[in-house]
C-alpha cells in the first residue's frame, strides 16, 4: 500500500526541489538526501522523506497512473455545488458564495454559521467547505500512522483518560526497540510515510533515547515524522529535530485562558502556545487544534480557536468532540452533537488558509460511525489511522470505546482505501 506517490525531481531552487507528479509541479524541502534531476522520491508536508529507486517507482507509477486522474473525476463530481438552488436562505446563499470566491467573512457572519441548526443549511455549509476543499486541493488525502509509546502521564487535565486522574489505569511504555519495531512495520510492511509518536507527559523516557530511535527511523526507514509528547522542553525539541523529527503535533485544547485553566489546572496557556510557536520557528510542520464541546465552551470560542489554528500557521488543523471519560472530573459532562463537529470542520475549511489540511479525528469516529464520510465530505482532508501495537490499545483510553480500538491495522487500511476510492481522494500528500 502506498500512502504518497512517487515524484520526480526536475529542478532546484536552492534548499528547495521542484517535484513532478504527472504533470503536476510541487516544491519540497530536501533536508536528508542527495538529489539529482531525475530521481524519484517521496515528499510528505513538503519535506523529501524517501528517495526510491526508479524501477520502483516506475512500477508503483504505472499503477497510480490507471487511477489517478479517475479518481480526480469522481472528486470533482462529488464536490459540485449549486447555490441557485430552491430554498437556500438568502442571508447563507449570500456568505457562502463570498467564501467560495475565497473572499473573507466577518466574524458575525462565521458565527452565524457555527450556530445554525437548521439540517439543510448545515448540509449546504458542508457541501461548500467540500467545494473549497477541492478547488484548493484537489482530491488528495493524507493518512498517517499514530504510535501511542506510552500511556503514563503526570498531567491532570480534567478531560483526559489517560491523565493522572486516573488511577486504576494499567498503563504501558514501549521501550526503543520495540518503538522501533512498530515504526518498522508501519513504513515497511504496510506503507506508511508519515508517523506520529504519541504519548502522555512522561518522565519515563530519556530526550537521548527517544531522539535515537527517530534518528533509527528516519535514517533507516525513511518517513515524516511528528512528535506528539506534550509540552517537551526547548531543549528536546531542537534535539528531537537534529535527530531528524519535522513534524510537531499538540493540540492548545481551547483558545479560551480561562476555560484553559478551567480543564488543564495548574497550566497556561500561554505557556501552550509559546512552545508552538517556537516549534513552528524551528521548522516543525505544526498540527494544533481543539476540543469541541468542553464545557462552558461557546460558539465564540470555537471561531476564536479556528482563528488561532490559523495564527499558529497550522499545517494541519485537528478539532475533535470531547468525549467524557468516566474516571475523569469530567466524567457526567456532555458530549458535542455530530452537527457542532460537522459546522466547525466546514468553518475551519472555509476561513482557514487556503493549504492547510484538516484532520477527521478519531474522536469523531467516535462520537458518530459515519464520521469519517460526513467530515471529508465537509471540508476535512486527512485521517490518521492507528499503528499501536493491539494490546496497548485499551490502555491508552483517553476516552472510552475508541473508534477501530479492536480493528488491525490491515483492516483499517483496507477500509479507508476504499472510502478514499468511493469519494475519489487519492491517499496521498504530494508534498
Ligand atoms: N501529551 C500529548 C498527547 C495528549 S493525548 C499532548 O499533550 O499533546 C492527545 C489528545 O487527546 C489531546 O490533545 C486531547 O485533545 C485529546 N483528548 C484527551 N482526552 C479526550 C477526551 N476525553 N475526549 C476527546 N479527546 C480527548
Amino acid at each position: 500500500m502506498c500512502y504518497a506517490i512517487p515524484g520526480r525531481v526536475t529542478s532546484f531552487n536552492q534548499e528547495t526541489v521542484i517535484i513532478d507528479y504527472f504533470g503536476e509541479e510541487k516544491k519540497a524541502h530536501n533536508d536528508f538526501y542527495e538529489l539529482k534531476v531525475g530521481d524519484y522520491v517521496y515528499a510528505q508536508g513538503g519535506f523529501v522523506v524517501k528517495k526510491i529507486p526508479p524501477d520502483e517507482a516506475l512500477e508503483i507509477l504505472s499503477v497510480w497512473k490507471e487511477t489517478f486522474f479517475d479518481l480526480q473525476e469522481i472528486d470533482l463530481r462529488l464536490s459540485r455545488l449549486n447555490l441557485e438552488a430552491q430554498g437556500i436562505p438568502r442571508k447563507t446563499g449570500l456568505i457562502l458564495d463570498k467564501l467560495c470566491e475565497g473572499r473573507p467573512a466577518s466574524k458575525e457572519e462565521l458565527l452565524y454559521f457555527l450556530n445554525l441548526d437548521d439540517p439543510f443549511q448545515i448540509e449546504l455549509l458542508g457541501k461548500s467547505a467540500n467545494f473549497v476543499r477541492q478547488k484548493n486541493l484537489k482530491n488528495s488525502c493524507c493518512v498517517h500512522g499514530i504510535i501511542e509509546i506510552s500511556s503514563h502521564c503526570s498531567q491532570r487535565c480534567s478531560y483526559c483518560g489517560i491523565s493522572a486522574h486516573h488511577q486504576s489505569l494499567s498503563r504501558y511504555r514501549m521501550g526503543c526497540e520495540e518503538i522501533y519495531s512498530v515504526a518498522f512495520d508501519a513504513v515497511e510492511k504496510y506503507g506508511f510515510k508519515a508517523l506520529v509518536l504519541q504519548s502522555g507527559e512522561d518522565a519515563g523516557y530519556q530526550t537521548e533515547e527517544l531522539a535515537g530511535v527517530i534518528r533509527k527511523i528516519r535514517e533507516e526507514l525513511g518517513a515524516l515524522i511528528f512528535i506528539s509528547f506534550g509540552e517537551i522542553s526547548i531543549d528536546a525539541l531542537d534535539e528531537y529535530y537534529q535527530a531528524g523529527a519535522r513534524g510537531f503535533l499538540m493540540r492548545f485544547e481551547t483558545s479560551n485562558p480561562v476555560l484553559y485553566e478551567k480543564v488543564r489546572p495548574g497550566n497556561h496557556l500561554e505557556t501552550r502556545l509559546e512552545l508552538l510557536r517556537k516549534a513552528y520557528e524551528a521548522g516543525y510542520l505544526i498540527i494544533t487544534g481543539a476540543l469541541i464541546g468542553l464545557p462552558g465552551q461557546t460558539p465564540e470560542d470555537i471561531l476564536n480557536d479556528i482563528h488561532l489554528a490559523n495564527e499558529l500557521k497550522t499545517e494541519m488543523l485537528s478539532f475533535g468532540p470531547f468525549i467524557p471519560h468516566p474516571s475523569t472530573p469530567f466524567a457526567c459532562e456532555k458530549k458535542p452533537l455530530e452537527t457542532d463537529v460537522l459546522k466547525t470542520l466546514a468553518v475551519a475549511r472555509l476561513c482557514s488558509d487556503p493549504e492547510s489540511k484538516i484532520l477527521v479525528t478519531t474522536g469523531f469516529e467516535t462520537l458518530t460511525p459515519q464520521a469519517r464520510k460526513t467530515g471529508l465530505m465537509a471540508g476535512a482532508n486527512s485521517v490518521m489511522l492507528n499503528v499501536t501495537p493491539m494490546q496497548y490499545r485499551k490502555k491508552y483510553c483517553i476516552y472510552p470505546h475508541r473508534a477501530h480500538e479492536d480493528e488491525e491495522i490491515a483492516f483499517q487500511i483496507q477500509e479507508t482505501i476504499s472510502l478514499l476510492k468511493s469519494l475519489g481522494r487519492a491517499p496521498t500528500d504530494l508534498g
